[in-house]
C-alpha cells in the first residue's frame, strides 16, 4: 500500500459518519460536457465561491483546473487566500465588491477584483503602487441587476483610468444577468445588448479588455454569447433552476451520507423529538440518524423528509435535532446499527431527495441547500470509485 492511500485508508477508519461525498469524475465531466456544448475559444471561469458550493473548494479548483477551467472565481478574499495557501497559482477573481481596506491583501494574493466604483479602483490602485507590482482589475457594468455594478457611464471612467495607470492590467469587461435560469430570454437577451453596447463603444476608443464575460449557469446552457463563462452550480451537475436541465451526460457530484447510530421501536401513542410534533399511530421501528441542522439538514424538514436506507424511503419522525433525527423503517427493511444512509443528493437513482426535491420542501433553491452543508461535515473525495481526499475543515 503506497503511504498516500495508507494515509486515506486510516483517515476514513476515523471519520464521522455523517460525510459529504464529492465524486471528482462528475465535476470533470460536467465540465467537459458544458465545454463541448460552447464554442472551441470559449474559457472557463469556475466559480468557487462559498467553499465550492459546500463541495469543498481545493479539491474542486484543482479538479476543474484538471478538467480545461483556466479560471476560478471566489466572494471573498479569505476564499482566494486559502487557494493560494494550498499553491493553486491560476488566476481567481473576487466578483463581488470587497471593502477597500481588503485592498491590500487581495493584490497581494494577485487576486482579480471586479471594480465598480472610483473609491474601490484608489485603494486597488494604491495598494499596486505600495507593493510596487500590477494589480488585475475586470470593471463591472450593470445591466438590470442593480446589485454591484458601475452605471455605463462610470465604467468607462474606470476603463479610462485603467488604460493610463501602468499599475494596473486591465483583464476583463464583466457584467451579471438577473434572470438567466429562466424560461424567458427577454431580460438577459436586454442585458447582454447592453454589455455588447459598451464594449463596442470601448473598442471604437481604443479600449479592449483582454475578457468580456457575462455567463453564468443559465446562459452558459442556452445562449451562444462569446467570450469567458462564469458558470457555478451546473457545473456541480445541479439545475440551477426548474427551467435549466442538465446537459445529457452531466450528474450531480454530491451526497450527503450518513450510518445508523442506534435502531429502537416507537410504540403505537407515543411521541418522537422536541415538542411531540409526531405521534405513532402503530408500533414501529425507528433509527436515530446523527445528522442535524447544524450539519445544514435543514430543520424545514421535520416530518417532511426523507433519506435512503437500504434502498427504502424512511420518513423523518418530528424534529430535526441540531445533530440528529429519527427515522421510520419500514417494517420490511433490515436495518442495523452501521448500516449505510443517503441522506440526500446523489443522482436520483437511490430513494434519497435529490438536492432540488430537499430545496424544494425547505422552500428555497438548491444553492442555500448546498452552501448550507457545514464546516464540521468532512468532506470525501472519490475518483473512479476509489477515496483519493478527505478534507476535514474541523480538523
Ligand atoms: C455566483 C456567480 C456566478 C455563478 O452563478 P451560477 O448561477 O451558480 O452559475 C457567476 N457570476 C457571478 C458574478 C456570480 O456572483
Amino acid at each position: 500500500m503506497t503511504s498516500a492511500v495508507h494515509r486515506i485508508e486510516s483517515a476514513l477508519r476515523g471519520l464521522r459518519a455523517t460525510r459529504a461525498e464529492v465524486d471528482l469524475d462528475a465535476l470533470s465531466g460536467n465540465i467537459r460536457a458544458l465545454k463541448s456544448r460552447r464554442p472551441a475559444t470559449t474559457t472557463f471561469m469556475a466559480v468557487i465561491k462559498a467553499n465550492a458550493y459546500g463541495h469543498g473548494s481545493v479539491p474542486v479548483a484543482r479538479a476543474f483546473l484538471d478538467a480545461g477551467a483556466t479560471h476560478l472565481a471566489v466572494a471573498t478574499v479569505g476564499e482566494g487566500r486559502r487557494l493560494r495557501a494550498h499553491r493553486i497559482t491560476a488566476p481567481i477573481m473576487i466578483l463581488g465588491s470587497i471593502d477597500p481596506w481588503e485592498a491590500d491583501e487581495a493584490v497581494a494574493l494577485n487576486i482579480d477584483l471586479a471594480i465598480a466604483t472610483h473609491d474601490l479602483y484608489d485603494a486597488v490602485l494604491a495598494a499596486a503602487i505600495e507593493q510596487g507590482k500590477q494589480a488585475r482589475i475586470h470593471v463591472k457594468v450593470d445591466t438590470g441587476l442593480k446589485r454591484y455594478g458601475a452605471p455605463p457611464e462610470i465604467a468607462t471612467e474606470l476603463a479610462r483610468r485603467a488604460m493610463n495607470d501602468e499599475t494596473i492590467q486591465f483583464v476583463g469587461l464583466f457584467t451579471h444577468f438577473a434572470s438567466s435560469d429562466e424560461a424567458d430570454p427577454a431580460f438577459t437577451l436586454d442585458q447582454h445588448a447592453k454589455l455588447r453596447k459598451l464594449q463596442d463603444a470601448w473598442a471604437a476608443e481604443g479600449i479592449r479588455p483582454e475578457d468580456v464575460h457575462c455567463c453564468n449557469s443559465g446562459a452558459t446552457v442556452w445562449s451562444d454569447f462569446d467570450g469567458m463563462v462564469r458558470p457555478g452550480m451546473i457545473m456541480y451537475g445541479v439545475p440551477p433552476s426548474d427551467d435549466i436541465p442538465l446537459l445529457p451526460s452531466m450528474r450531480p457530484a454530491l451526497t450527503l451520507r450518513s450510518r445508523v447510530q442506534r435502531t429502537f421501536v416507537v410504540e403505537s401513542g407515543e411521541s418522537v423529538g422536541y415538542n411531540r410534533t409526531w405521534f405513532s399511530d402503530r408500533r414501529r421501528q425507528a433509527a436515530l440518524i446523527p445528522v442535524g441542522y447544524a450539519d445544514g439538514y435543514r430543520r424545514e424538514l421535520s416530518s417532511k423528509g426523507w433519506v435512503d436506507i437500504s434502498g427504502h424511503r424512511c420518513d423523518v419522525l418530528g424534529r430535526v435535532s441540531m445533530d440528529q433525527i429519527v427515522v421510520g423503517i419500514p417494517d420490511e427493511a433490515d436495518v442495523t446499527v452501521g448500516t449505510e444512509v443517503i441522506v440526500m443528493g446523489g443522482d436520483g437513482s437511490s430513494a434519497a431527495p435529490t438536492i432540488e426535491q430537499v430545496a424544494r420542501l425547505v422552500g428555497t433553491n438548491p444553492y442555500e441547500i448546498l452552501t448550507g452543508i457545514t464546516a464540521r461535515v468532512p468532506r470525501v473525495y472519490r475518483r473512479g470509485g476509489a477515496v483519493v481526499e478527505i478534507e476535514d475543515l474541523l480538523a
